[in-house]
């Protein structure tokens, strides 16, 4: 079994988890419907991307199967 040949100081241990912390998110608003969105993503509330609909959302296509019939 592989064993670390000399230890770890503390000093060397934290200075390598002082770049672990987790950084929060950084939304943006959508230009379109003002839905708080990543930024360099598409909308997931209106499916729009830089100005334009990107993706048709789901309220906008009929799924209901009796008018399919
Ligand atoms: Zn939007």
């Amino acid at each position: 079994m592989a064993v670390p040949q000399n230890k770890i100081s503390k000093s060397r241990r934290n200075n390598r988890r002082s770049h672990d912390s987790l950084v929060a998110a950084n939304p943006n608003e959508c230009a379109n419907c003002g839905e708080l969105k990543r930024p360099h993503h598409i909308c997931a509330a209106c499916g729009h991307y830089d100005d334009r609909e990107v993706i048709a959302m789901v309220d906008e296509i009929d799924l209901d199967e009796d008018d399919a019939a």
